[in-house]
């Protein structure tokens, strides 16, 4: 037992999925920061990772990480268990439809389409991310999100056509009840290898990723450009410990080695109450979060 959990139960019946106790989860985010979970379970194809969600669902607290390029793993880990999604990296191409594993690198996807002939998410080259991530915070630059490709979902709670999806700006129903996604179908546009190159080029030029250990922007833009805001109530470079706004652009928290995960919730803590007592707007994360904070 752990906490209130039969782990060597839950192992058990997982059977030949690949699963670790005490796994260190922080490890495997963006940010290096934050404990171990209880367990980490790691599905290597679609009937696995069914038989992982059905054994969780009723045994203990679960969620699914993915690149953990936008989690915060509490210093004090997760009480539950971890699906991994590292080693669901399938893909099958038919037509213009593609169809990619949930942890199925996004870079990849890219590649993968052009090489393929295929065009329509050259706009998402360099944003990092698992294809479950990146569809579960529907990911985007440049006006676009991923979900303008996306023509269905197949979840551990059954297939979502893109409507039912409930996408929205940096949203989905995955990201509100956590449901894990196992594939995605994307369409895809017919597109000439070098028309889909040269905007592969231009999309890549154009990204300034502030230099350090990120996780992407923190905060939501709603209405407003949160850098903006963050940047006009003078808190570029302002330090928590190991963290720190970054000076290139306030959206982004640059973690050093010696950050911890406290660092960075007190700095994101103390952004959100200086931008509401001077400018009385409530910033929201982008940001994920696993475990107590
Ligand atoms: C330098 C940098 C630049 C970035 N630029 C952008 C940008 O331009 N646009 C943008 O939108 N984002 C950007 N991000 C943020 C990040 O890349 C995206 O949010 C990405 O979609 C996260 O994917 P991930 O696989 O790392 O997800 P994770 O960080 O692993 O998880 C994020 C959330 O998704 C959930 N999740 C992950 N996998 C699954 C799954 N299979 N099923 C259900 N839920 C799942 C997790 O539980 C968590 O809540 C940037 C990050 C960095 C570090």
């Amino acid at each position: 037992m752990i906490g209130d959990y039969d782990y060597s139960n839950i192992i058990k019946n997982l059977g030949d999925i690949q699963a670790e106790l005490n796994f260190p989860i922080g490890q495997k985010t963006r940010y290096k920061t934050g404990g171990n979970c209880s367990l980490a379970v790691f599905p290597k194809n679609e009937s696995e990772f069914k038989k992982a969600v059905e054994v969780l669902k009723n045994a203990c607290p679960y969620e699914t990480v993915g690149q953990g390029t936008n989690l915060l793993v509490s210093d004090g880990g997760f009480s539950g268990a971890v699906i991994l999604t590292e080693r669901m990296t399938d893909t099958r191409q038919s037509g213009n439809l593609y169809i990619a594993e949930s942890g199925v690198k996004l870079s990849a996807v890219i590649k993968d389409m052009a090489l393929n002939s295929l065009g329509g998410l050259e706009f998402a080259v360099g944003i990092p991310a698992s294809v479950g991530g990146a569809v579960c915070m529907n990911a985007g630059a440049y006006g676009k999100s991923i979900s303008d490709c996306v023509r269905y979902v197949v979840s551990s709670e059954g297939t979502f056509s893109k409507k039912d999806c409930k996408f929205g700006y940096r949203t989905s129903r995955f990201l509100e009840d956590k449901t894990p996604i196992i594939k995605v179908c994307f369409s895809f546009t017919p597109t000439e290898f070098d028309v889909s190159e040269e905007k592969i080029k231009n999309y890549t030029n154009m990204r300034r990723n502030p230099k350090g250990k990120s996780c992407g922007s923190v905060f939501r833009n709603e209405g407003y450009f949160a850098g903006r805001v963050i940047d006009e109530c003078g808190l570029k470079g302002k330090r928590v410990g190991g963290a720190k706004v970054s000076t290139e652009h306030a959206n982004f928290i640059i973690a050093d080695d010696s950050a911890t995960s406290n660092d960075i919730y007190r700095l994101i803590t103390l952004i959100k109450e200086e931008v509401y007592l001077k400018k009385q707007i409530k910033l929201s994360e982008e940001l994920t979060y696993l475990g107590k904070f």
